[in-house]
């Protein structure tokens, strides 16, 4: 019998499909930017031929990790160690400031560089000249959900006008890499004027919204004194919840709150580190995932992180919330995968074709080489520790290949779609420049 070609097979991996299956040695077929097969290496080597195939023996086979919330910024390391306000006046508002479209480019491209180092296929960026970010995704490869982090603030570039003109002309671009939606920073820098125009405008065009609530205390208390209500409540009043909002931190919320994001089929973004970071505080996520609310996992920028790291992530995400409820039960590595993966898709409305390896979903893939000493023993059989290892032991580092809509981003650690030299000698001259732009004022 004549074998089916496809365009590229994974072979012999250690096979993750799922953050709740169970490990078991495979192969992938991949046709276009499609899983085409799944199943163990003969039945597959009988049944596929392949253009390439990738060696995949000894590797971890899983799905791309899926950051629910991050800004693509430029500076990293600098004025550190400071009290929320003064860290956000020392370094965070000057650089936004001085932010100019050429800086943001060289972000993306170290921001992208950096995601597919590290196993993320997916993205949702709430930041600034999203079009720049938009031509690099082009590039890189990765899967972008991007909006404008629209404030109210005079200097800033990102208004309802180039949000628009950027789900105008980005929205499903990309061979559908590129998803566009719309982007308020939060309730406390948008008018309610401007709130109620980016819900008026996320569903003339049908797409999503993304916006920070509830981060700090401060900000509870800003909006109580303003309102008489809590964020949430403030949000819901104005019927702005009513749209399709993905909600990022949501650090200090009351029962009612909870209630709230859950009648309105809010997402929530958990950004454990960021939080533990600035000392905003712990995000409820056992109430919420006890609600039936969706939670993804997120980095935030990694001016307040600091890296784009979600193996990291997945592994302070789980500790923090042990301390929280000191329970050493609270938030298994299996619900962080979850979170990672699945969770982080079903934030971005990608569930369906993203977030496990199913036959029929897109080819988001990568292969974790799990031959580093921190990542030994492993047990397949009787209890596997596959999941254990990969949440609580694995870093960045440890991505071996990553692929994203069927095409090959890296291989061997080598990144194949972006110049690494390049993006990060152009990284470097513009964080200069922008750092002495923030320090004269713009
Ligand atoms: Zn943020």
């Amino acid at each position: 019998m004549e074998k089916e070609k496809v365009d590229l097979m994974i072979c012999d991996g250690i096979l993750l499909t799922k953050y709740d299956s169970e490990p078991f040695e495979g192969s992938v077929c991949i046709k276009g930017n499609k899983i085409v097969a799944i199943g163990r290496p003969s039945r597959i080597s009988r049944t596929f031929k392949a253009e390439k195939y990738l060696n995949a023996k000894g590797k971890a086979v899983l799905p791309g990790l899926v950051n629910a919330h991050m800004h693509e910024c430029l500076l990293r390391g600098l004025c550190e160690d400071l009290p929320l306000m003064s860290w956000l006046s020392k370094i965070c508002l000057p650089a936004e400031r001085a932010l100019r479209r050429e800086h943001m480019r060289a972000a993306a491209l170290l921001n992208q560089l950096e995601m597919i180092k590290s196993g993320t296929t997916t993205f949702i960026d709430i930041f600034r000249f999203q079009e720049e970010v938009a031509k690099v995704v082009k590039i890189s490869g990765l899967r972008a959900v991007l909006s404008c982090q629209i404030m109210d603030e005079s200097y800033r570039t990102e208004t309802i006008v180039t949000n628009e003109r950027l789900v105008k002309e980005w929205n499903g671009k990309a061979n559908g890499r590129i998803i566009t939606w719309f982007g308020a920073h939060s309730p406390y820098t948008c008018s309610e004027e401007t709130l109620l125009r980016v819900k008026e405008m996320a569903e003339r065009y049908r797409v999503g919204i993304h916006i920070h609530i509830a981060e700090t205390r401060d900000e509870v208390k800003r909006i109580k004194k303003e309102h008489g209500v809590t964020p949430v409540e403030y949000l819901d009043k104005i019927d702005f919840l009513k749209s399709r909002v993905h909600a990022a931190h949501c650090v200090h919320l009351t029962a009612k709150d909870i209630a709230i994001l859950k009648k309105r089929r809010v997402t929530v973004a958990y950004n454990p580190t960021s939080n533990m970071k600035l000392a905003s505080g712990v995000a409820p996520i056992l109430k919420m995932q006890a609600n039936g609310i969706i939670i993804g996992l997120g980095t935030d920028s990694f001016l307040s992180n600091n890296n784009l790291d979600m193996f990291e992530e997945m592994r302070i995400g789980s500790y923090l919330q042990k301390l929280y409820q000191t329970s050493a039960s609270a938030l298994p590595c299996r619900e962080m995968l979850k979170m990672a993966t699945l969770g982080s898709a079903a934030c971005l409305d990608m569930d369906k074709e993203i977030g496990s390896l199913e036959v029929g979903k897109k080819a988001d893939i990568i292969l974790v080489n799990l031959s580093s000493p921190h990542l030994y023993p492993l047990f397949l059989r009787g209890p596997t520790n596959l999941v254990e290892n990969l949440v609580y032991s694995a870093n960045a580092g440890d991505v071996d290949t990553t692929i994203v809509d069927g095409r090959i981003l890296m291989e061997d650690r080598k990144v194949k779609s972006l110049r690494e030299e390049e993006v990060l000698r152009k990284a470097e001259k513009a964080a200069q420049d922008l750092y002495e732009r923030a320090k004269s004022g713009g």
